[in-house]
């Protein structure tokens, strides 16, 4: 079997899964967004910028799952994080579905329409119509399609964007490996920013060693991100060693009211399997400021979206309603109302309240200070334990009609509990599968936090719990 050959069925897959029920993949790449022949290797999948692609819509194109960009942005550019994987020989088997600009956690809110969670992708309850559009399990969001791409075996790997747990949490519910770097650890050039200060590329793959794979071709400096690491990092490797004699912190605050008894029983179960069949210590540990981390990060993305967004006004980036132009104040507002779901205006206006120069040190600076407190509680906990092991969403896949009941606010501050720290932090974390609940069959999974660039030491341990 050649590599060609391999491509090729990959591709198929994926033109039969374009449009299917599943809805993982927005558009397929063309030939020229493979690699260079020399260089091509396995298949794989990303979501970014990707530059010389002349149809708005298609691969070259990156809509952010909104109508703001879909209709005439093209990329004049392609991120750091997809070239380095070309150049490596990956295939770029097409762009996945998420949620509009990685605003969401269930990936049910974008111009693509919803993602169904694979493992159970056919009607959830039979006391309701099967043809029912919201009769299914969600697959996590925001970046939905790429999990439903690897979890599916459509795609050996895939990238997402975490900023709040946008790779961990579909990663979890759909059974497969996330891993959220190191902040810096790899480029963000391309990616389209969300919030600056926390947004990590990130990884999807059914194994941990397939996830390092991936973080190893991408990691490292970048003239063009001056967030990136200044050095070049040694390459994720491990062996059983590696993993021998760690002490593991058990975090009191990531259990909280409204997680399930199944998360409750894989984790303790996790745990028990590193004390009792590793010999690893694991004693239980505070980070007290835990559950700010949602307050603090609603704050700070919001912040920040204000920020971001003011560029999508429809004269230089984003869609531009027709017959909108009497004043500028009109043509802004009508190409944001057409272009912005309401989970992004409200973001915009909330963003812009928590700036305003009466407010700011009310809600910025109390945010900002308790960032610090979420550091610092990481900081010192990781001077007498070595790896943190949590859950990674508090229940497993809802189904799309209760996930869209709830409001957005309500959705993020309870689905992104156990992951919007870990971000507020920068740390390096692997989520991945530990069992399936009983009665649904759906997946359940932990997660495994380290210090910052312990990489390794965070897969090592990730890969003996697989
Ligand atoms: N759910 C969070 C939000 O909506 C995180 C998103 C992300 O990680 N991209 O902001």
């Amino acid at each position: 079997i050649t590599p060609d050959l391999l491509r090729s069925s990959a591709v198929a897959a994926c033109r039969r899964s374009v449009g299917s029920s599943l809805n993982a993949f927005v558009s397929l790449a063309e030939p020229q967004h493979q690699p260079p022949v020399a260089n091509r290797g396995q298949g794989s999948l990303y979501n970014f910028c990707t530059a010389g692609c002349d149809t708005p819509g298609l691969a070259g194109s990156a809509t952010c799952g909104s109508p703001t960009l879909a209709e005439n942005f093209l990329p004049s550019y392609t991120a750091t994080s997809i070239i380095r994987l070309l150049d490596e020989g990956a295939w770029l088997l097409g762009k996945t579905n998420l949620d509009p600009f990685g605003m969401g956690s269930g990936c049910s809110d974008g111009l693509h329409g919803p993602v169904r969670n694979p493992w159970r992708s056919s009607p959830c309850s039979s006391s309701v119509a099967p043809d029912s559009a919201t009769n299914f399990y969600i697959a996590g969001g925001s970046s939905g399609g790429s999990a439903a791409a690897v979890a599916s075996g459509l795609a050996v790997g895939a990238l997402a964007s975490d900023t709040g747990g946008s790779s961990r949490i579909p990663a979890a519910f759909c059974g497969i490996v996330g891993l959220k770097p190191t902040y810096g650890r790899v480029s963000r050039h391309g990616l389209v920013p969300l919030v600056n200060a926390l947004d990590c590329v990130s990884i999807m793959a059914n194994t941990v060693t397939d996830a390092c794979l991936l973080l190893n071709a991408m990691q490292g400096p970048d003239e063009n991100d001056s967030t990136c690491c200044p050095e070049r990092p040694e390459p994720v490797g491990w062996s059983d060693e590696l993993a021998a004699g760690l002490k593991i912190g058990v975090p009191a605050e990531f259990s909280t009211p409204g997680m399930s008894a199944s998360v409750l029983d894989t984790w303790s179960s996790a745990v028990t399997h590193l004390e009792s069949d590793l010999g690893l210590t694991c004693l239980p540990v505070s980070l007290p400021h835990t559950p700010l981390s949602i307050k603090a990060y609603s704050v700070l993305c919001c912040a920040e979206v204000a920020s971001n967004m003011a560029r999508y006004d429809g004269i230089e980036f984003g869609l531009r309603v027709r017959d909108s132009e009497n004043s500028v104040e009109s043509l802004y507002t009508a190409n944001r109302l057409a272009g912005f779901n309401s989970v992004i205006r409200s973001r915009v206006l909330a963003g812009n309240y928590f700036l305003l120069r009466r407010n700011y040190k009310a809600y910025y600076e109390q945010a900002r200070k308790v960032w610090r407190l979420i550091k610092e509680d990481f900081d010192r906990v990781f001077q007498s334990v070595d790896l943190l092991v949590c859950p990674a969403a508090i229940t497993a896949a809802p189904t799309y009609r209760d996930f869209v009941q709830a409001d957005n606010r309500y959705r993020t501050s309870t689905m992104d509990l156990c992951t919007q720290s870990v971000n507020l932090a920068g740390l390096p974390s692997i989520v991945l599968p530990t069992g399936l609940e009983e009665g649904t069959g759906l997946p359940l999974a932990v997660q495994v936090i380290g210090p910052a660039m312990a990489e390794a030491r965070v897969a090592a341990l990730a890969a003996s719990l697989e």
